[in-house]
C-alpha cells in the first residue's frame, strides 16, 4: 500500500476501506490504516482545515488532523462506541474522546469502574492505560457540526467492524447515543450476529442480547457523554456508572 507523508498506509475510497479493513490482522495495523484514510472528501477537508486554523486556546498544539483510531487492549471484553471525534478534541490530540468534555466524562467513569488507571485523558503519552475495554467511534473523522452524513457513516463502518472482530473476547458493547446505535447494526449483521426485528429502539439502559458466531454479545445503550447531556443532567455520573457496572458484570459472567 502507498503511504502518506506521515508513513500511514493510504486508503482513498469506500471500496478501499472495505479491503483495507478486512486485511488488517492486528489492532495496531488497523489503527495505522485508519490513520491514513482519506475516503470521505468532506471530512478530510474539514479535519485538515480545523487542524490548520486551530482554536486560539490551542494555537501551540500540533493538531493530529486525521482519523482517530480506537484505544484499549485486544483482549478487551467490553467495547465503548461513540459518535465521532470532536474538532478540537480527538482531532487535536489524536486519541479517541481525548481533549474535550465528553472525554473527561467517559474516562473519569472508566476509572471509577476500574477500567482505566487514571481518571483523565489529556494527550498521547499521558500514562493512560485501559484494562478490559476498547474505546472507539462509529465515524473516525471529526465532522462539521458533529454530524456525519449517512454515507460517511456507512463508508467508515468497515473500520469498526474489523475492530470488533479483532477483539476475540468481546462480550459487551456499550453504545453511546442513538447515532452509534444505528451505525452498529449493519456492522453486527456483517459479523454474523442474528439481529432482532424490528430493531430495538435506542434508549439509556436498553439491553439487547445477540447470538453470534463467537457466542453471545450484549449491547448496552447509554445516552452520549456529550456536554449537552452531562450539563443538562440528562446523563448523570450515577447513570453512566450503572451502565459500566452492568457491562463489567456481563463481561465477568463469561469467564
Ligand atoms: S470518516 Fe472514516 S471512512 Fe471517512 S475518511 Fe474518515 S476514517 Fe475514512
Amino acid at each position: 500500500m502507498a503511504v502518506d507523508e506521515a508513513g500511514f498506509p493510504v486508503t482513498r475510497s469506500a471500496a478501499g476501506v472495505v479491503r483495507s479493513a478486512a486485511g488488517a490482522r492486528t489492532l495496531s495495523v488497523l489503527d495505522a490504516r485508519i490513520s491514513g484514510c482519506y475516503a470521505c472528501p468532506r471530512l478530510v477537508a474539514w479535519r485538515e482545515e480545523v487542524a490548520r486554523v486551530k482554536r486560539a486556546s490551542f494555537r501551540d498544539w500540533d493538531y493530529w488532523g486525521r482519523p482517530v483510531p480506537g484505544l484499549g487492549p485486544d483482549d478487551s471484553r467490553i467495547a465503548v462506541v461513540g459518535l465521532a471525534p470532536a474538532a478540537h478534541g480527538g482531532n487535536r490530540t489524536g486519541r479517541v474522546f481525548t481533549g474535550d468534555r465528553s472525554g473527561d466524562s467517559i474516562f473519569a467513569a472508566l476509572w471509577r469502574a476500574g477500567l482505566a488507571n487514571q481518571p483523565t485523558s489529556t494527550h498521547v503519552g499521558d500514562g493512560l492505560e485501559l484494562t478490559d475495554v476498547r474505546v472507539a467511534a462509529a465515524v473516525r473523522c471529526a465532522p462539521p457540526a458533529n454530524a456525519p452524513t449517512p454515507e460517511e457513516r456507512d463508508t467508515c463502518n468497515p473500520w469498526l467492524a474489523r475492530e470488533l472482530a479483532l477483539l476475540p473476547r468481546l462480550r459487551v458493547v456499550v453504545v453511546l447515543g442513538g447515532f452509534g446505535w444505528t451505525a452498529l447494526w449493519p456492522v453486527l449483521a456483517a459479523a454474523g450476529y442474528a439481529l432482532p426485528r424490528p430493531r430495538p429502539a435506542f434508549g439509556h439502559g436498553v439491553e439487547v442480547e445477540l447470538a453470534g458466531p463467537r457466542g453471545p454479545l450484549t449491547l448496552l445503550g447509554s445516552y452520549h457523554v456529550s456536554q449537552q447531556n452531562t450539563f443538562t443532567g440528562k446523563l448523570t455520573e450515577p447513570m453512566l456508572d450503572a451502565v459500566l457496572s452492568r457491562a463489567k458484570e456481563l463481561a465477568q459472567a463469561t469467564t
